[in-house]
């Protein structure tokens, strides 16, 4: 059976497109048949994060309108024959898609592939309804601030209320040095809130950001980094294997020795 997850997290910014584009592409390495749609109409970003942008053609409002067959707007990706992306609107109206659209749309893309992995937009309006009407699982991501623990506090009632009820989180962003010095809440109290269980932990890295930039995702890079490490541990746990945690703090412990040992020496 497909799996339609939904990330999504209430607060913009903390990290959704950029860990949908990570997750989908990992999951294709795993050798998974994936499709990633872009919920967040408007921005259309995970195009960009995907470096996909030149290849579209059509979005998911012809697709919907009947103005091109869904085939025809599935953008493939040439690094990756195992995913596809259909892209949001760019420009239209939020207002042009309603859910029983999207729902549509959604089921009938899904039948081909293992996931159908939905990007959300920020906020809990008609784009978040349309993000999650099909989804039969949810992804939060929240980064280690009051605020985001908060939004996505309130999107976990929602999603309840929907009646989805497998809901995982994954704890972007994550400063151990800040952590170290009590500066940020740490994953034990963000749990001890959001009580769901922890899919993943990744940590705040340049190298994401540069990633991003770059149009092509972390996991794409065969130099070895932390957060690719995260996102490609997260896709495994998706796929059911029982894996230790990074030990984030225990790299910063190793980085903090190591600048010390310097400074001695
Ligand atoms: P959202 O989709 O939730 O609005 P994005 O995925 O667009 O968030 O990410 C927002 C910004 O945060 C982007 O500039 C992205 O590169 C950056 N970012 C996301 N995750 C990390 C991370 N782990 N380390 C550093 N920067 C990150
Ligand atoms: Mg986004």
């Amino acid at each position: 059976m497909t799996r339609i997850i939904t990330i999504t997290s209430g607060k913009g910014g903390v990290g959704k497109t950029t860990i949908t584009a990570n997750l989908g592409t990992a999951l294709a390495q795993l050798g998974k048949k994936v499709a990633l749609i872009d919920a967040d109409f408007g921005l259309r970003n995970l195009d960009l994060l995907l470096g996909l942008e030149n290849r579209i053609v059509y979005t998911i409002i012809e697709a919907i309108a009947g103005e091109c067959t869904i085939e025809k707007a599935l953008v493939k990706d040439k690094r990756q024959p195992n995913l596809v992306l259909l892209p949001a609107a760019q420009n239209r109206n939020k207002e042009a898609v309603s859910p029983e659209q999207m729902k549509e749309i959604v089921d009938r893309i899904s039948a081909n592939f293992d996931y159908a992995i939905v990007d959300c937009p920020a906020g809990i309006e008609l784009g978040f309804r349309n993000a999650i009407v099909a989804a039969t699982e949810a992804i939060i991501v929240t980064t280690p601030e009051m605020a985001a623990v908060r939004d996505a506090d309130r999107v976990i009632g929602l999603l309840e209320a929907e009646g989805i009820e497998k809901i995982s989180l994954i704890v972007n962003r994550l400063r151990p040095e800040m952590v170290q010095l009590d500066r940020t809440i740490g994953v034990e109290d963000i749990l001890d809130i959001l009580r769901i269980p922890v899919i993943g932990i990744v940590p705040e890295d340049e190298r994401v950001i540069v990633s991003t930039n770059r149009g092509e995702p972390l996991v794409l890079d065969e130099r070895p980094s932390l957060p690719g490490m995260a996102f490609k541990n997260i896709a495994r746990r998706i796929e059911g294997d029982d894996l230790p945690f990074l030990d984030l703090m225990a790299s910063y412990d190793n980085l903090f020795t190591r600048i010390r040992r310097l400074f001695k020496a």
